[in-house]
């Protein structure tokens, strides 16, 4: 199904603010579902919609919320986000890091309890944009995905990394990933119908490697039974022992040192938990010299030879800017189960879907 981008995201605004949140709330929800979808990133956006109207009926979600400063102690601070929506909680954050750094030179924010944030990478290129260099540990308390590197049961979340390095005059570095082979949603994905996992994406509980994603969501026939907790295998963590170890740093930074919680055997709503660091290179005296070594490194870096036929060396962002300007340009792509359940969602909250398809 091809649908464009404005519409689409017309539709998922309408329905939020149909189920409740704020004008400002439902155009920031879509804005941002929108922005993963566009970066290639489905996982991660408009297809999560009806998943968020759920935890929005179930009382995991609260509409418009603001950030609560708990802590405030000179560059640290330790926030709640009370569990609004990550797309209303995360930019407060951000701000209140890039606050914090313009004065101090460096801020740590430690949030707790967001809503699910989406991409991570939006928060990065936000403040990357106003030129904060910003490192990010997220973890998923109430989530447990991940098998971590020599096991099967799962003890971890798919705890994003994510760092943003401003470039002047040159588009950001934005490296941003789950810490596992793949992001749940990708699975997600893959078990309506669209892209398919990579090999040995998913481990059964006889440590058999797989790429099935009842692997995880269990054999129920209607797509809409299925759960991540409905299967009883895992995703594995990436990198083997490498990314294992930096799922678990995630989770502990994220989840024991905000106190959000780390992924553990408790039935919870889900809560992002995010530690970030904000570096302001203005305020420290390094901008220019830091930027003149970037261009310079960067440059020679793009030069290693292909190692394919054709292929090219990319800078962390770079698939994601490429895809969104293709995408802005030619609509969205949804599989057809996906749609569907979106369509479902709006007619739950009296909108006829079709009138944004022309
Ligand atoms: P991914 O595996 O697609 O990796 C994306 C990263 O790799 C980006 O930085 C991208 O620019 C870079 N990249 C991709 N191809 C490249 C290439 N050929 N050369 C150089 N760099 C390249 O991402 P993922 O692990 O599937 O994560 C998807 C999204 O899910 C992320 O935005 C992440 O923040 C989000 N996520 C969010 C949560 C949450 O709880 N909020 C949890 C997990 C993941």
């Amino acid at each position: 199904m091809l649908i464009s981008v404005d519409p689409l995201q017309r539709l998922i605004g309408d329905i939020f603010h149909a189920e409740g949140c704020s004008a400002a709330e439902s155009g920031r929800i879509a804005k941002s579902l929108m922005s993963a979808s566009l970066t290639g990133h489905d996982s991660h956006g408009v297809l999560r919609t009806p998943r968020y109207v759920w935890w929005l009926h179930e009382g995991h979600l609260k509409p418009d919320q603001k950030l609560d400063i708990i802590t405030d102690s000179g560059a640290f601070a330790l926030a709640d986000g009370c569990h609004g929506f990550g797309q209303t909680i995360a930019p407060q954050a951000v701000e209140l890091g890039m606050r914090k750094a313009s004065g101090e030179g460096v801020a740590v924010i430690a949030l707790r309890n967001s809503g699910h944030i989406g991409r991570v990478g939006d928060w990065a290129e936000m403040a990357a944009e106003a030129g904060f260099i910003s490192v990010h540990f997220v973890n998923v308390a109430g989530s447990q995905l991940v098998a971590p590197f020599g096991g099967v049961d799962r003890r971890l979340s798919t705890a994003p990394f994510t760092v943003g390095f401003p470039l002047a005059n040159a588009d950001p570095i934005i490296l941003d990933f789950a810490t596992s082979m793949v992001a749940e949603g990708k699975v997600m994905v893959a078990a309506h119908g669209g892209a398919k996992l990579p090999p040995g994406a998913l481990i059964d509980q006889d440590g058999r490697l797989s790429s099935d994603p009842r692997t995880l969501y269990g054999s129920a026939p209607d797509a809409k039974d299925r759960g991540p907790r409905a299967g009883t295998g895992a995703i594995r963590a990436m990198g083997e022992h490498k990314g294992s170890g930096l799922a678990l740093i995630c989770e502990l930074l994220a989840g024991a040192l905000t106190n959000s919680g780390c992924c553990g055997p408790d039935k919870r709503p889900i809560a992002n938990g995010m530690l970030s660091i904000y570096i302001n290179p203005a305020a420290l005296g390094v901008a220019e010299t830091m930027a003149a070594e970037a261009h310079k490194y960067l440059e020679w870096f793009k030069t290693s030879r292909p190692a394919t036929p054709g292929g090219e060396v990319l800078l962390p962002g770079e698939p994601e800017r490429r895809l969104r300007a293709k995408h802005m340009a030619e609509g969205i792509i949804l599989p057809d189960a996906g749609w569907k359940s979106i369509c479902e969602t709006a007619r739950a909250a009296n909108i006829d879907p079709d009138r944004y398809l022309n």
